[in-house]
């Protein structure tokens, strides 16, 4: 009886979640100004996997929706979810919204695979049990990957090649900054663990620090530096313990049940009245918090739904990108360029599409670089263009997704960079693997590990 309410509450949900993206897919006037914009189209050139393409195939398809749910989810999928078709849109077609509403639709009638089921309902949900699971891997990495003599530290065994591909993987780190940051590793530096104490008892602002999966978890150097960086400026830093994921690999797959909880979790972890901003060293990760928590977060529980919803309002104005804090707030400026030519290394700058496109900051980590003047900064052709990794697209699409990031280390590579700079650890991953792949000899890093090289 019980499960028969439940499915009958779902269907519910299912049909309003239908109407909502009935109306939202209207608005597209079919222009295909998206077109011109879509890395995806750029490489393929078939409509179908254009946002307008895609808007008709759900127009066409919704009132048979139902009967070819693989279908639909097939070519949804074909999408890296990077906002340039939204961007873009002289309607202001919310496309990615769109996209993700009809994924959550198609998963509420088809369900998640065991796969995705494994990994976001018992891993990604239960945070510490995720941290154990990833310590645990992070510990036997090597059996898989075997070390190359290139940057990177690992790249993929013959093992492992029919399932990675050929891909140059950033390894997890041997410790997260979770728990760096909370002190649980012994042998730590005194003068490290010194400057992490000190953040938490500055005067002045205070700020929260959300640290995101690949952060925590692959670039915990990144992460030290952007407490390092904060403590510089004399801002007091406030480090949760237990923080989890922002949601959006679980939502960008259709389930809305985990992205729930995970906003649920942090909303337990940063009360938005204890602090001035929350900031994030990825962009994929500020985009979540800003735009998508408020859009999509649906509270479980009616009691406490309006004091939840408030919370990720006030969370989503107060969520900044650490780029976006240093130079808004901080007034962090750019070093005065030399008049001749100079002969320091160049370091050229990545737009990840969740910066640029969503949240339209793209100068201010441009002023960040060129804050460090060990280094001259080159502006890269189509900068904006997206990198090709666009989360899971990279697992399922990976020639595609390889396609587009040849493109961009073209870009880099004309620039004659030492150093490619980018706001994003996902974007990281990819460039590396991109340059890697290709042989060239870049540096990938973030541009507070530039900064901090600037400042220490
Ligand atoms: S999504 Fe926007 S840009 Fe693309 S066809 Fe529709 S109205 Fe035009
Ligand atoms: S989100 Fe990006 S990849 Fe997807 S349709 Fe829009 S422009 Fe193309």
């Amino acid at each position: 009886m019980l499960d028969l309410k439940r499915k009958r509450l779902k269907m519910i949900e299912l049909i309003r979640l239908m109407k909502t993206l009935d109306q939202q897919v209207a608005q597209c006037s079919r222009c295909g100004i998206c077109q011109s914009v879509c890395p995806l189209y750029d490489i393929t050139k078939n409509e179908s996997d254009v946002a307008r393409g895609k808007l008709m195939l759900l127009d066409g398809l919704m009132r048979s929706f139902f009967d070819d749910p693989a279908g639909v989810r097939q070519r949804l999928d074909r999408c890296l979810l990077c906002g340039s078709c939204a961007a873009n849109c002289p309607r202001g077609v919310n496309t990615v919204e769109i996209f993700l509403n009809a994924r959550m639709i198609i998963n509420g009638y088809s369900g998640l695979s065991l796969v995705k089921k494994i990994i976001f309902r018992y891993l990604l949900s239960n945070p510490n049990f995720f941290d154990r699971i990833v310590a645990w891997g992070a510990r036997w990495q090597y059996l898989l990957f075997k070390k190359t003599d290139f940057k990177l530290d690992a790249s993929c065994s013959t093992m492992v090649s029919p399932l990675l591909s050929e891909r140059q993987m950033v390894p997890l780190a041997p410790i997260p900054f979770h728990k760096i940051s909370s002190g649980l590793k012994s042998g730590l530096k005194p003068k490290l663990k010194q400057e992490l104490k000190k953040s938490e008892t500055e005067p002045g602002l205070k700020v929260a620090f959300f640290v995101g999966c690949l952060l925590d978890k692959v670039f915990p150097q990144v992460a030290i530096d952007i407490v390092r960086i904060l403590n510089f400026h004399k801002v007091r830093v406030i480090i949760p313990p237990s923080q989890g994921c922002c949601g959006i690999p679980a939502l960008s797959s259709g389930d809305y049940l985990t992205f729930n909880r995970l906003v649920a979790h942090s909303l337990n972890l940063f009360d938005p009245s204890g602090f001035d901003y929350l900031i994030t060293g990825c962009a994929t990760c500020t985009a979540t918090i800003n735009k998508i928590w408020p859009a999509m977060f649906k509270p479980e529980f009616e009691s406490s739904s309006e004091d939840q919803k408030a919370a990720v309002r006030q969370i989503a104005e107060k969520t900044f990108d650490i780029n976006q804090f240093l130079v808004d707030v901080i007034g962090v400026k750019p070093c005065v360029p030399p008049e001749e030519k100079s002969s320091k290394p160049i370091v050229t700058y990545h737009d990840p599409c969740h910066l640029r496109k969503t949240l339209n900051v793209y100068s201010e980590p441009r002023i960040v670089v060129q804050a460090n003047d060990a280094y001259s900064f080159a502006e890269m052709p189509d900068a904006a263009s997206c990198c090709g990794m666009g989360g899971s697209f990279n697992l399922t699409h990976y020639t595609l997704s390889t396609d587009i990031g040849k493109k961009k280390v073209a870009g880099i590579e004309s620039t004659g960079a030492a150093v490619v700079a980018t706001g994003c650890p996902a974007c990281m991953i990819q460039l590396a693997d991109m340059l890697a792949r290709q042989k060239k000899q870049i540096r990938v890093a973030h541009v507070a590990e530039l900064y901090s090289e600037k400042i220490f």
